[in-house]
């Protein structure tokens, strides 16, 4: 495949096309933002552009301007589909691996013709973009749109919906500005976004205090089930698939929880191990402070991975099998987890 330079990606956003821009399955607050914060930019330039996810999104985020116009492949599947095949460039957002869409969805876009253009910020870059930004030290994709902007000379183009959407997804990676990739220049983005018209404040509101009753009532149940091992420095909770339709669970409800783990003294690498049985697996979130990688343990036991202190992964077996599989690989990791 050609690859492309910047002055030829400029070239090529210089005439109006047919654009279609893709973040990853279960896409969280950075792909939604990142995706949406560059569709306005293209709108602006006047391309004919759609966002198409691989599936839905938590409530959480059914406010962020423009979402209602993203296609979900998974129940549009035949407009989907067209648009990925109209599509003359495609960019895919905060994933840097096609089987992060999913199934089907892969298929589809491992076939296509058009040009692919990847900005993200996870391990291991594949090479299927004919234009790769990759920078594994980034706060989050939406610094990196920023970033991208700036490479365009276009950061005059941000406007409050673009620094709206940037804005959200810098605050959910990086847990509200805490984790180790939030730098000084993280902050710098941050204050520009807000000056040029992100409303912080509300923005936060609509993330994290969008709380229904039940899903404060799982929260006491996941808080229930947490079991620490401190030999090992690990916590982990485990959520049945009964305990979630005992609370009406909705997608997004279980997001955060494995930070409780994280957050107690002494703990360094956390877990949540979430039974789905539509889908049969138990789907794995891994979370560590410092050294010990959670990308290397998720895709060396869990088919995971993901960024180096903050990873997913699954596993086929059964909720218990899984976890007894979890802590009989534990000792092989004891002296790396207490030093
Ligand atoms: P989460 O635990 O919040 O689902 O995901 C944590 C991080 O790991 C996110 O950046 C996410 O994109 C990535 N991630 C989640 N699941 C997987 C997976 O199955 N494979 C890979 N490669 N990355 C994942
Ligand atoms: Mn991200």
């Amino acid at each position: 495949m050609e690859k492309l330079l910047l002055s030829d990606l400029k070239h090529l956003l210089q005439q109006p096309k047919a654009i279609g821009i893709v973040p990853h399955k279960n896409p969280d607050g950075d792909a939604i933002g990142a995706t949406l914060g560059l569709y306005h930019y293209l709108k602006k330039l006047g391309h004919k552009v759609t966002v198409i996810a691989p599936n839905d999104y938590p409530d959480f985020l059914k406010w962020v301007p423009g979402e209602e116009t993203i296609v979900k492949y998974d129940t549009e599947k035949e407009k989907a589909t067209a648009l990925i095949h109209e599509a003359a460039l495609l960019f895919t957002l905060d994933f840097n691996h096609l089987s992060r869409v999913g199934g089907d969805m892969q298929n589809v876009l491992e076939k296509i013709s058009a040009t692919f253009v990847m900005i993200d910020h996870h391990q291991q870059p594949d090479t299927y973009a004919a234009y790769t930004y990759s920078d594994v030290g980034m706060s989050s994709t939406c610094q990196m749109v920023y970033h991208f902007l700036e490479r365009l000379e276009a950061i005059d183009s941000i406007d409050p919906t673009i620094a709206t959407c940037l804005y959200l997804g810098i605050m959910t990676d990086t847990g509200s500005f805490r984790f180790r990739s939030t730098t000084s220049t993280t902050h710098r983005v941050l204050a520009d976004l807000i000056d040029r018209g992100a409303d912080n404040t509300t923005i936060h509101e609509k993330v994290y205090d969008a709380n229904s009753f039940s899903r404060l009532q799982l929260m006491g149940v996941a808080l229930r089930n947490l079991h620490v091992l401190p030999e090992y420095k690990v916590a982990y909770i485990t959520i049945s698939q009964k305990e979630l339709y005992d609370h009406d669970f909705k997608k997004g409800d279980t997001e955060g929880f494995v930070n409780y783990g994280l957050s107690i003294k002494g703990v360094v690498f956390a877990l949540i191990f979430i039974e789905n049985e539509q889908e049969k697996i138990i789907k794995i979130s891994l979370r560590s402070k410092g050294a010990f990688s959670v990308n290397e343990f998720s895709r060396n036991h869990f088919e995971g991975g993901g960024h180096h202190n903050a990873a997913g992964g699954k596993s086929d077996l059964s909720l218990s099998a899984t976890v007894d599989k979890f802590i009989s690989i534990l000792p092989s990791y004891k002296k790396e987890l207490n030093t």
